[in-house]
């Protein structure tokens, strides 16, 4: 039975749950895990996560479907990304199977705490992994811990899905060749800046240049970039320094084999902006958000879906991956996992 919240008004925060997951690296091997209900963590204050920010983490959700199934979304493909990061971190990788176990573990013990159908909430889990052994010369620490906390959030769009503006960043969030791929940390806190300064000027999101040359659209702080061209094609940006988001490899798949729509993943020149009907951003939280203006340094871009909604095509994609999600379309073979 599910807690007595005001789902629908949840923010989008953190609130403490039953339980977090919570297994250690020693000695060279990591031990069996439990699940504990101690929401805080003590460690030193040389712990190379405080030092040198050594840590990385993933983002899923459980939901409820329409038939009252309690699933999670390709948390395979998370572990998948999980292990990139800490091998580019050098941490030590926490085995897939068990990863998975692990997370789908958390949502048992936490299970009144998945939202129900309808509400548009979401329990959103959140797994990391960071060094907490001492480290006083750069290196990687010899001990870690991988954490799984949930907590629920609510619907990303509070009263319907609405258009947002951003802006074009003069910053970059990641370096070339550097840890733009990866979920660290370090590029969030990176990111703190600039989309404060944004929020300050009325931008809800930095959308970020290829690092560079400044010349090729990337993705946002947080979320992926989709474009849909005048002949309604998909398209989404390529380049080695973007987060590889499971929300827009799902959506290009939903696109070709679902609605039949040509996808093409390339690098898209800044100066292409103008010529698209429909831009949004995707990601976990919101699988789709719209945009419906860019400023590029005083310059408005309007796109002509316009500020009120969601433009056609991409409202029909976010209807067809949600409708996946929730057990209303058929899903491809492994993309949702039952929970209970
Ligand atoms: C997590 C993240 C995304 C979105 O990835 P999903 O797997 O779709 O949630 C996009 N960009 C960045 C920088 C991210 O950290």
């Amino acid at each position: 039975m599910a807690k007595d919240l005001d789902w629908a008004n949840l923010p989008f925060g953190y609130m403490e749950t039953t339980k977090s997951f919570v297994a250690n690296y020693k000695n060279g091997a990591w031990d069996e895990g439990t699940l504990t209900s101690n929401h805080s963590i003590t460690i030193s204050e040389c712990a190379g996560v405080l030092q040198y920010a050594q840590t990385c983490f993933e983002g899923l959700k459980a939901y409820t479907t329409a038939d009252g199934k309690i699933v999670t979304f390709r948390p395979d493909l998370n572990a998948d990304r999980m292990k990139d990061s800490c091998e580019r971190l050098e941490m030590p990788v926490f085995p897939k199977d068990r990863w998975i176990k692990a997370v789908i573990d958390t949502i048992k013990a936490n299970i009144e705490w998945v939202p129900p159908f309808g509400s548009g909430a979401t329990l959103y889990i959140r797994p990391y992994m960071f060094g907490s052994s001492a480290v006083i010369g750069v290196k990687p620490a010899d001990e870690y811990q991988f954490r799984i906390l949930v907590t629920p959030v609510g619907p990303y769009f509070k009263g319907g899905v609405k258009p947002i503006t951003v802006r074009l960043s003069d910053l970059d969030r990641a370096a070339p060749h550097g840890t733009g791929d990866i979920k660290a940390g370090l590029n969030y806190a990176m990111s703190l800046y600039n989309i404060v300064d944004a929020h300050k000027k009325g931008f809800a999101e930095n959308m970020y240049t290829d690092p560079a040359t400044h010349t090729y659209i990337e993705e946002t702080g947080g979320a992926n970039i989709l474009f849909v061209t005048k002949d309604g094609k998909l398209v989404t940006p390529k380049s080695n320094s973007i987060l590889p988001s499971i929300t827009r490899r799902s959506l290009v798949q939903v696109a070709r084999d679902y609605l039949h729509m040509e996808v093409e993943e390339r690098q898209v020149n800044k100066n292409e902006l103008k010529d698209f009907v429909e831009v949004g951003l995707c990601g976990t939280a919101a699988v789709i958000s719209p945009i419906g203006c860019i400023d590029d340094h005083g310059t408005k871009i309007n796109v002509p879906s316009g500020m009120d909604e969601i433009g056609p095509v991409l409202k029909k994609l976010r209807e067809t991956l949600t409708g996946i999600q929730m057990g209303e379309i058929k899903a491809p073979e492994g993309w949702v996992y039952e929970i209970k």
